[in-house]
């Protein structure tokens, strides 16, 4: 066995009430798949109306409480979207230019929204206009979600210290301007889907619609929004199925990094961001073998407020009375559990 494995072991889980397990269960299944599905039809929908009538079916699919709410989400969802096309539709054959602008914008813009003195004349110094240049490529793939692919080559140079990864979503910065995506022109399917979710995301957060993230005792807004930027980022990594194929391990549970789920250089919330995600990995890794999928974790990260809840509530997703009893108690067995649980197809983990 490899050094790397994670030494986390389940939490103990005697310390919660017993009630209330197995609906929670339910609501986090049903959520797990809603969303999952709902991401593919949002991106293989050729047209709003299919969009509609697709997502329509998923929320008819759902149990009866739960109808309601999904309805109002999808619905604020797409009002978004369409907003979001709205915009793009004025600026039809300019996609490419238009984007790549507000690209570097979204960049270097102060968090007031100014843009540097030097903007202008750096720009037009330094980007190309690519509109006839092949190697800039855009693409809709549903309306309403735009994509700017950059040829490796050329995304690489823009890599630098941003960190950008194979792709990367980039809100808008103001009411004329749209969220869209920038990738790399091979990033995979399963990229793509991680950057649509901080796109939904982001769109339902704005609308308030998410239990809103916050602190029991003290105000600590950085801390609220570290949480915030740590359950988009978890709900991300989760539709892209990352746990499965080991990346999320190697790149956060190994080294024990949290900065680029909580976005904060803070020693404190950078503590709390470890916990959770190590919380997350036991919790993940025990309920895959009592046939709780790492989708159903989609729901802890919805109905969590703030660190210490979202703790609390990835233990209740895998409890019950049964599982009590059947612990791994050695770090022999817990290894077994780690070892079953990774995709061994998609996995580069080394165990
Ligand atoms: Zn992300």
């Amino acid at each position: 066995m490899n050094k790397n494995i994670p030494k986390q072991q389940p939490p103990k889980l005697t310390e919660l009430p017993e009630s209330s397990f197995k609906s929670f269960r339910k609501i986090a299944f049903e959520t797990g798949k809603f969303y999952t599905d709902f991401i593919d039809v949002l991106l293989k929908s050729k047209n709003s109306t299919e969009q509609k009538e697709q997502s329509q079916e998923l929320i008819n699919s759902l149990p009866i409480p739960m109808k309601k709410l999904y309805q109002k989400g999808v619905e604020t969802l797409l009002k978004e979207i369409e907003r979001n096309k709205r915009i793009m539709d004025k600026h039809r054959g300019q996609e490419k230019d238009f984007l790549m602008r507000e690209f570097v914008t979204n960049l270097v813009i102060s968090p007031e929204g100014h843009l540097p003195e030097w903007f202008e004349e750096t720009y037009n110094e330094h980007v190309p206009n690519t509109s006839n240049i092949k190697e800039y490529e855009y693409s809709e793939p549903a309306p309403g979600i735009p994509i700017l692919y950059l040829k490796k080559s050329i995304y690489n140079s823009w890599q630098g210290d941003l960190r950008l990864g194979q792709a990367r979503y980039v809100p808008a910065t103001n009411s004329v301007s749209p969220s869209f995506i920038v990738a790399k022109n091979d990033v995979p399917y399963s990229g793509i889907k991680h950057e649509v979710s901080h796109l939904v995301f982001n769109f339902l957060s704005k609308n308030n619609y998410f239990r809103s993230s916050q602190e029991n005792e003290s105000d600590d807004k950085n801390m609220e929004k570290a949480f915030d930027n740590f359950r988009n980022e978890i709900i991300a990594y989760i539709l892209q199925k990352s746990f499965y194929d080991g990346n999320f391990v190697n790149k956060y549970i190994v080294t024990r990094d949290s900065m680029f789920l909580v976005y904060d250089e803070d020693a404190k919330i950078n503590k709390m961001g470890t916990k959770a995600k190590e919380q997350l990995f036991s919790c993940m890794v025990f309920g895959k073998s009592k046939n709780i999928e790492p989708e159903s974790f989609i729901y802890v990260c919805l109905a969590s407020k703030n660190f210490q809840e979202f703790n609390r509530n990835c233990v209740k997703l895998i409890y019950s009375n049964e599982n009590a009893t059947t612990l791994p108690t050695s770090k022999e067995d817990w290894l077994k559990l780690v070892d079953n649980f990774f995709d061994k197809k998609l996995c580069h983990f080394n165990i």
